[in-house]
């Protein structure tokens, strides 16, 4: 029945490449062309974060880059689908800022890809909290969008308001250590009932240092959840 449903949805709707608008296979994919566009990542990575390596480097099983070598990164694992650059950013900026939907299930099910490897067991699906003020200008949190498919793939709960955060100026052009210090008790959980014991993956459309995440797992952590994933789907990647 859902077969032939979706016989129908393709005959009216024929499914199209969000970006470039050719015709593709099923609704929700990317043409070759466009696909082979996104700088994806995949290994070598760092095992812990994603962090991506030189492809030519044979670092064994489980390489981590110097910061989660050093400790620097509390949570259990962070995954992006793709580096952050021109062409992730094309379809990022829309979706972030004019509610270009239509990238929607690209993005997720590239961040569900990304995942697929680690077998992860989730409890909670977590967006990153949006500041109530950015929530109302912009009408929705575009982390929510990507979490909600992710949620479901996962069988996990979505939970939108066990942590709210406050609002800030935008942190511009900082460094990590800068926007560290920004983030820092912007976030307060409403809800520990709701999240004791539990292990949660964090969702964002991108990453930039990492700060949030770190402060959302520092705070989750003092409320007692036991696992704390992350995923984006893109990252900005800086040597290091
Ligand atoms: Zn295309
Ligand atoms: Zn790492």
């Amino acid at each position: 029945m859902v077969k032939l449903f979706n016989q129908f949805l393709n005959f009216v709707f024929p499914p199209i490449c969000p970006i470039c608008g050719d015709a593709v296979e099923s609704h929700g994919s990317l043409c070759a062309k466009c696909w082979t566009g996104f700088n994806w990542i995949s290994n070598p990575k760092c095992f812990k974060c994603g962090y991506p390596f030189p492809a030519d480097l044979d670092l064994g099983q489980h390489p981590m880059c110097p910061h989660c070598a050093a400790g620097e990164n509390d949570l259990d694992f962070i995954r992006s689908a793709c580096v952050y650059d021109d062409v992730s950013k094309n379809i990022m900026l829309p979706f972030k800022h004019a509610s270009a939907l239509k990238y929607q299930t690209i993005m997720s099910r590239a961040m569900i890809n990304v995942l697929r490897d680690l077998n992860l067991d989730v409890d909670i699906v977590m967006p990153v909290p949006l500041a109530w003020r950015r929530l109302f200008k912009r009408g929705y949190n575009q982390a929510t969008l990507l979490a909600r498919p992710i949620a479901k793939h996962f069988n996990a709960v979505l939970d939108v308001d066990s942590v709210s955060r406050k609002y800030k100026p935008d942190m511009g052009h900082k460094n990590a250590k800068q926007r560290r210090e920004n983030v820092r008790g912007v976030f307060k959980i409403l809800n520990p009932d709701k999240i004791r014991g539990k292990k949660i993956l964090l969702v964002d459309d991108v990453m930039t240092s990492g700060a949030t995440f770190y402060e959302l797992n520092r705070i989750l952590r003092k409320a007692g959840v036991s696992a704390v994933y992350a995923v984006s789907f893109c990252r900005v990647v800086h040597t290091i």
